[in-house]
């Protein structure tokens, strides 16, 4: 039986800590599913096709890879693709009290679907959307934390 995963999350913009976790999933899974959510608050730095076509271009050497986007309830949208398991990456406690009450929510919903939790590289923990966008923002260098074509986006934004 082939086994289908979700890995949701925002990715404005997807970086290398992404990448990594998305990366060891498909080393497990028969298909993982990369999804951009549709944020219903218009404040996200890029678009949905934007997002969707960093993810694309960074990940297009993994052949059991697709990149997709949602929005609504992520239990319904996983289960609309059929898939099991819902991937989350974990880099330090902080992210841990959110992921397992999002976990617990979700299986509340969704028993049979399972979240999977991938813990980081050390070298990406730091690594954030957030941080990567407010560090370029002022000037800084975030080329070693970001895949090549959004270091390319995030430049001709200059
Ligand atoms: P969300 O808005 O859903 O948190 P993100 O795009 O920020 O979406 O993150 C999606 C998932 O990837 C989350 O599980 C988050 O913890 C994880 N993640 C984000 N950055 C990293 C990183 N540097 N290393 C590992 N996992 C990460």
């Amino acid at each position: 039986m082939k086994v289908r995963a979700v890995y949701p999350g925002s990715f404005d913009p997807i970086t290398n800590g992404h990448i990594y976790i998305a990366e060891r999933a498909a080393a497990i899974f028969d298909e993982v599913i990369v999804s951009v959510l549709i944020n219903e608050r218009k404040n996200a730095s890029f678009s949905v096709e934007e997002r969707c076509e960093m993810a694309r271009e960074s990940l297009k050497h993994v052949s059991n890879i697709k990149i997709d986007s949602f929005n609504g309830l992520l239990v319904d949208y996983v289960k609309q693709k059929e898939a099991g398991v819902i991937i989350r990456g974990l880099r330090a406690m902080s992210d841990f009290e959110y992921e397992f009450q999002m976990a617990l929510m979700n299986r509340q919903l969704a028993p049979e679907i399972e979240t999977f939790f991938i813990v980081t590289d050390p070298k990406y923990s730091y690594v954030s959307s957030s941080s990567v966008r407010e560090i370029f923002h002022f000037g800084g260098t975030v080329r070693d934390v970001v895949p090549s074509v959004v270091f390319e986006k995030l430049t001709s934004r200059r």
